[in-house]
């Protein structure tokens, strides 16, 4: 077995896209935003139940994402007061 034969049976990682600067990263490099009946909630195990989204780790997506509408027509639901706040909490550094 040579190197190219190897190379073709590399794993598809499932490809998402940020939903505020449209970048689209392997599913891991993602945070998954979950639709909960507790509200909207970052999804650490991307396992959640719920409408997800994804977001990237750049903070200014976080920030519009909590300030927008974006992710709210995303998740097809209103991002409350709370659910902003919960967002900026979240928000990776830089
Ligand atoms: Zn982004």
């Amino acid at each position: 077995m040579n190197a190219a034969h190897q190379q073709q049976h590399r794993k598809r990682i499932p490809i998402r896209t940020c939903v505020v600067c449209r970048t689209k990263e392997g599913k891991r490099a993602l945070f998954r935003i979950v639709r909960t009946e507790d509200g909207v909630q970052v999804d650490p195990t991307g396992k959640m139940n719920g409408r997800g989204a994804y977001l990237c780790g750049d903070p200014d997506c976080w920030e519009r994402a909590a300030a927008t509408d974006i992710l709210s027509k995303a998740l097809r639901t209103t991002l409350t007061a709370d659910d902003r706040a919960r967002l900026r909490q979240a928000r990776p550094s830089p």
